[in-house]
């Protein structure tokens, strides 16, 4: 190990491989880093994980790319947030939206009056209250000026877009920034005898590229953090038992819904993903629970139009790796571990680890104490968004054996003491700075059916007659915001739509 880790070699060309290549190079001094990047075009990438979250606009900000450039360079279209079908019981319906819904009153969150209102005879729901959730709804979208207003701000918005072009595009930022591409497919890694840390990897006719550190960005197979060090896998399988999904891309309506869609099936759920050129769609299931071709049969029975590839088998164990930082080797993407793309998080995962690389970047050899503080910083994260997918499993109604055995399931401690506060208080609690705020916990808890026994007292300081006024306020200005703007397709044909 040299004193800097100058040399760094990142081994994949995915969305994790490029994104941190794409990164790294941006931000890391070029005349000091050496960073290059292998991939194998016989060996691919997974080709799918095409819904984000609104936090990838940090990604073109950091980068500083223009995003209407970058939608159609990605053929991408906007999310608002994720319509749950089925969740509850099979008859409900809601919207895990971007952004905030309603207004607080001082320190008092909205849903507390929301609540209250709801004593006094008040039938909206939530979502009612929610821009994001309104003009989703209307398939609408604007952006900037003319989306916002005094009261409820704008939509806050994430992106769809093609993971093949998303790649192409990383890849061509990266290069232009001076990342060396090596094509190739890799043997075998070699380590150090004495301190373990890996030297090099040996490609197909016996070309060895060495680094200071080593990001794995190798997909499922993990090479390094797996294959060449073993590091060890922490299964979560006993919580989200869904261990394999069917993928198939299909032809999508004249509209273009703003939103993510998730289906919930006998056995697992059903994702919807509408782009500019076609819908991408997916069937996540139990195999323990449903055969393979009846997986397939559900998705193929469930699409918005004709079917354009076969469908595609993944198949996946839930959990992480028991070190995303073991010696000289940092994991990404599905090669850290995998959270099943409920909530659409996996490459916010990968974004948010290349952010913690940087911070914990050593200037000198690697120090235990700065590889300690990263595992557990990224341990913290991807515990708190397990359990955020899991309450949609725990907090379910549906009568089939599958969904039934969700249901009974012991939770993680950390979901249970969230829940149990809930439940009790209507009260929801940021730990630290897990990635889902108050807002999205809200709108699964309410949306599968889980009603708080009380609320915050100071929701009882308003007149009834106040009370009413304040909910009625709110609600025609997000029906009057949301109808003001323009469909969906026209917003992106007007400044982002791919030739
Ligand atoms: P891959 O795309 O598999 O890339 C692996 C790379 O390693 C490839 O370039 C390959 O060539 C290279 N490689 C492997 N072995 C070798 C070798 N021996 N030699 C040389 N090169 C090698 N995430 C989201 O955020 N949103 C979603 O909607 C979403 N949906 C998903 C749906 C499913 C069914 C699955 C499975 C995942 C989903 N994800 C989603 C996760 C998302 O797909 C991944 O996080 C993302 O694509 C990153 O993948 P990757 O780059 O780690 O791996």
């Amino acid at each position: 190990m040299s004193a800097l880790p100058n040399r760094i070699l990142i081994v994949g060309g995915g969305t994790a491989g490029w994104m941190a290549a794409a990164l790294l190079s941006k931000l890391l001094p070029q005349a000091r880093h050496a960073i290059s990047l292998i991939e194998s075009d016989e060996i691919g990438t997974v080709g799918v994980g095409e819904a984000t979250i609104p936090q990838l606009q940090l990604v073109n900000a950091v980068l500083g790319v223009d995003e209407d450039a970058f939608m159609r360079a990605t053929l991408a279209t906007y999310k608002l947030g994720i319509e749950f079908v089925g969740w509850g019981d099979a008859d409900s319906r809601y919207i895990h939206a971007f952004g905030n819904t309603g207004r607080p009153i001082g320190q008092t969150p909205f849903h507390h009056f929301w609540l209250r209102g709801l004593k006094l005879g008040e039938r909206a729901p939530l979502d009612a209250y929610c821009l994001n959730a309104a003009v989703a709804r209307a398939g609408r979208f604007a952006r900037g000026a003319e989306a916002q207003s005094r009261m409820l701000g704008g939509p806050v918005h994430a992106f769809h877009f093609d993971a093949g072009l998303y790649a192409a595009f990383l890849r061509q930022y990266a290069e232009a920034r001076g990342v060396t591409r090596i094509e190739g497919k890799i043997r075998h890694a070699g380590r150090d005898a004495e301190t373990g840390d890996v030297t090099h990897v040996m490609l197909d006719g016996e070309r060895a590229y060495g680094a200071d550190l080593f990001i794995d960005c190798s997909g499922f197979r993990a090479l390094l953090i797996e294959g060449a060090l073993g590091t060890g896998f922490e299964s979560w399988t006993h919580w989200l038992p869904c261990d394999r999904a069917l993928a198939v891309q299909c032809e999508g309506p004249a509209e273009i819904a703003p939103y993510t869609m998730s289906t919930a099936r006998a056995a697992g759920w059903q994702w919807r993903i509408p782009l500019q050129h076609r819908v991408g769609n997916g069937h996540v299931y139990c195999s323990d629970a449903i055969d393979d071709s009846v997986a397939a049969d559900t998705l193929l029975a469930n699409l918005d139009g004709k079917p354009l590839t076969d469908p595609r088998p993944i198949r996946f164990t839930t959990g992480r790796r028991k070190q995303f930082w073991n010696r000289n080797v940092v994991a990404l993407g599905l090669a850290a571990g995998f959270l099943e793309p409920l909530e659409s998080t996996s490459i916010h995962l990968v974004q948010s680890a290349i952010e913690r690389i940087v911070t914990f970047l050593p200037n000198g050899p690697i120090r235990a104490a700065d590889v300690a503080a990263y595992n557990a910083q990224t341990v913290f994260e991807w515990e708190r968004v397990r359990d955020f997918i899991i309450l949609h499993y725990a907090a379910n109604t549906r009568t089939e054996p599958f969904w039934r055995r969700c249901a009974a399931m012991p939770i993680p401690d950390t979901l249970t003491e969230k829940l149990d506060l809930f439940r009790a208080s209507g009260r929801i609690i940021r730990i630290g700075d897990e990635l889902f705020s108050e807002p999205g916990w809200l709108q699964v808890m309410i949306g599968q059916g889980m009603m708080p026994a009380g609320y915050h007292p100071l929701a009882d300081a308003p007149s009834d007659a106040e009370m009413r006024e304040f909910l009625s306020v709110i609600r025609q200005a997000v029906d009057k915001q949301a109808a003001a703007l323009p469909s969906h397709r026209s917003w992106l044909q007007r400044h982002c739509w791919a030739a």
